[in-house]
């Protein structure tokens, strides 16, 4: 058995997040590294998709359960528009093997790509 990732021990708890939302398959919370006025992360609550290639073969309702989920939030807390990212391996600059997405919002530079 490999380790929980990072995003799973904030799913169960272990680990403290600023989370703004959540349900039965889906959790948002605060980056903790922001890179614009709003950055968010949306992780599914499983982590058998390491990135967004395997979520899209494996549960393509999932993914587009979080694009949804991705446009609420960009309206609760931003102006409604947003840059969506997933990095999808190291050298692109994934450093969590759980799928998620970054939403961000708000006076983005080039520099607020994640
Ligand atoms: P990646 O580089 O894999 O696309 O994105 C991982 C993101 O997770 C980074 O933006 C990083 O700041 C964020 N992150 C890593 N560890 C934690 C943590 O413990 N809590 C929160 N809230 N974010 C984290």
């Amino acid at each position: 058995m490999s380790e929980p990732s990072i995003f799973s021990r904030i799913i169960s708890g272990e680990i403290p997040a600023s989370v703004v939302w959540q349900n039965e398959r889906l959790i948002a919370f605060h980056d903790i590294a922001p890179r614009a006025a709003l950055h968010l992360l949306i992780v599914p609550k499983t982590e058998i998709y390491a990135n967004v290639t395997d979520l899209a073969a494996g549960d393509p309702q999932l993914l587009a359960e979080m694009v949804a989920t991705a446009a609420t939030l960009a309206r609760e807390h931003a102006n409604g528009e947003y840059r969506l990212v997933f990095n999808s391996g190291a050298s692109a600059g994934q450093t969590v093997f759980h799928v998620h997405a970054h939403v961000l919002a708000g006076a983005l530079t080039e520099e607020s790509l994640a």
